[in-house]
């Protein structure tokens, strides 16, 4: 396996990252790459993602092939030839999104759907060859400055020893439950009352979808499905979202949650109303876990101290709607490693200011993808006149390549441009968005002025 040839612009600098995810395998991939001395502990015996697939639009596919393993991945994935989103109750095709010729030469890189295991195996390789050091069954118990640099306290799962290790720089990697997003905020996740199903299956012994070279996206009303190739066409990933009412109504009412929300019941009842191709799918989907959708309130600021930062999930956990929760946190990576070996190229390699201005040019970007992820969310599952009204912009669309206009904010980023250092409000939603507010918030706000569960609107 061949990487990006390395620099030495952060040689003698030592980083710990907790938690070894997408994100923090990428974080010691594309700071090893630069030099330094990386060492990254994850708490599980082994480096694991749970679930299947995973969307890798073109701004994450950039960060790969900066990182010299785009090649690769794009041979244990899969390059689709487009995305179709599909009305759930009709399955009339609304948006047919080509990712040929036009949209290559448009955003410089190919869309891929990848295996979770397939993409995080081939971090973790290509960070240790890059000269990372990645331990499992260590659990990081604190980190705190120390003078001039971090103090990192970790227990061995495997005898319960402690040691602690000397650091320069610490990058809070640990994901949405992080104990160091905590130093900053003390916020709790935001619940969603969706719940995702998800399967795999062999795909060319599917006589319905053999030959699949698309992701589909039914989008319908409290819910939506979502279909694709991996492992260059070997299997099929399906994820099934639907608004579990239970959940809902206890959202609604302020009530304890039920502890069978989301459970197979609901899960056979939610796709009732959708089209025949949908449901006949329902018997692939695994019935033993399911998964519900939280996200967290964006953070604008992402920095602990002047040796500590958070990113990736620790920093802006999104529901999933556009795809972008494991790419962000590969930008995090690439944003992080450039700025300090550019600051350190110029001989002014001031931590604090480094963790600074990748906070200030990140959390406005991260802080959009998640609030038009709910949006998206909320749009793709409308019912009844504005279901139509969805169908027919998600036509229009279609003409020409209109929905390049909508995509180029999310898709054509660039780590070298700083384009959110020098005007964060790119941040911003879009004009004519901003009064839009997310049905939770809206749930929140009628709660607080004293409305009754009876009279509470969504
Ligand atoms: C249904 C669904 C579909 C999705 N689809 C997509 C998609 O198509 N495309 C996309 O880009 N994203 C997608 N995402 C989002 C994506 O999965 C996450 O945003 C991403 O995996 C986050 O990676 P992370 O490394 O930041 O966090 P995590 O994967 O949560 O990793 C954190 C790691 O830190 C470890 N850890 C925590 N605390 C400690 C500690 N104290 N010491 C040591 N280790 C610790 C944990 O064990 C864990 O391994 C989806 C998410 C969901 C739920």
């Amino acid at each position: 396996m061949s990487i990006a040839e390395k620099t030495t612009e952060l040689q003698g600098q030592k980083i710990v990252i907790v938690g070894g995810g997408i994100g923090g395998a990428a974080g010691a991939l594309a700071l090893a790459l630069r030099g330094a001395d990386v060492t990254l502990y994850e708490h599980h015996p082994e480096f694991k993602e749970v679930g299947a697939g995973l969307q890798i639009g073109p701004h994450g596919v950039k960060m790969l092939k900066k990182w010299g393993i785009g090649q690769r991945a794009i041979e244990l994935g899969f390059v689709p030839e487009n995305m179709q989103f599909r009305d759930a109750m009709t399955a009339e095709t609304i948006l047919t999104m080509d990712f040929g010729e036009k949209f290559l030469e448009h955003y410089g890189a190919e869309y891929l759907v990848i295996h979770r295991s397939d993409l995080l195996n081939l971090l973790v390789e290509s960070a240790t060859e890059a000269g990372a050091t990645l331990v499992n069954n260590h659990h990081v118990l604190d980190g705190v400055t120390d003078g001039d640099g971090v103090k990192v306290t970790v227990k061995n799962r495997a005898d319960n020893s402690i040691s602690e290790v000397e650091a320069d720089v610490l990058i809070g990697f640990d994901g949405t439950h992080s104990l160091f997003r905590k130093k900053i905020v003390d916020d709790d996740p935001v619940p969603s009352a969706y719940v995702a199903y998800r399967g795999t299956s062999s795909l060319p012994d599917d006589p319905d979808m053999a030959g699949l070279t698309s992701v589909i996206g039914y989008i319908g009303p409290r819910c939506h499905f979502i279909q694709y190739p991996l492992r260059s066409g070997e299997l099929l990933n399906q994820v099934a979202v639907f608004q579990s009412p239970r959940y809902l109504k206890s959202l609604v009412e302020g009530t304890e949650v039920p502890e069978d929300w989301g459970n197979n019941d609901e899960f056979r009842q939610a796709f009732t109303h959708t089209h025949e191709k949908i449901q006949c799918r329902q018997k692939h989907m695994w019935l033993d876990q399911w998964w519900q959708m939280t996200d967290r309130e964006p953070l604008d600021n992402w920095v602990v101290n002047d040796r500590i930062i958070v990113m990736g999930d620790a920093a802006h956990p999104p529901l999933q709607y556009l795809a972008s929760g494991a790419v962000m946190a590969m930008e995090d990576s690439e944003v992080f490693a450039l700025f300090a070996a550019e600051a350190a190229n110029r001989g002014e390699l001031d931590w604090g200011k480094v963790l600074r201005e990748v906070s200030v040019e990140r959390a406005p970007r991260c802080g959009r993808i998640q609030t038009v992820g709910r949006l998206w969310g909320e749009l793709w599952h409308v019912d009844g006149i504005a279901r139509h009204v969805r169908n027919e912009l998600f036509r229009q669309a279609g003409v020409d390549n209109y929905w390049f206009h909508y995509a180029d904010w999310l898709w054509n980023y660039d780590p070298e441009a700083r384009a959110y250092l020098k005007d964060p409000s790119l941040g911003n939603l879009p004009k004519g968005l901003e009064d839009w507010e997310y049905n939770l918030h809206k749930l929140e706000r009628q709660r607080k002025d004293g409305a009754q569960p009876s009279d509470l609107v969504l």
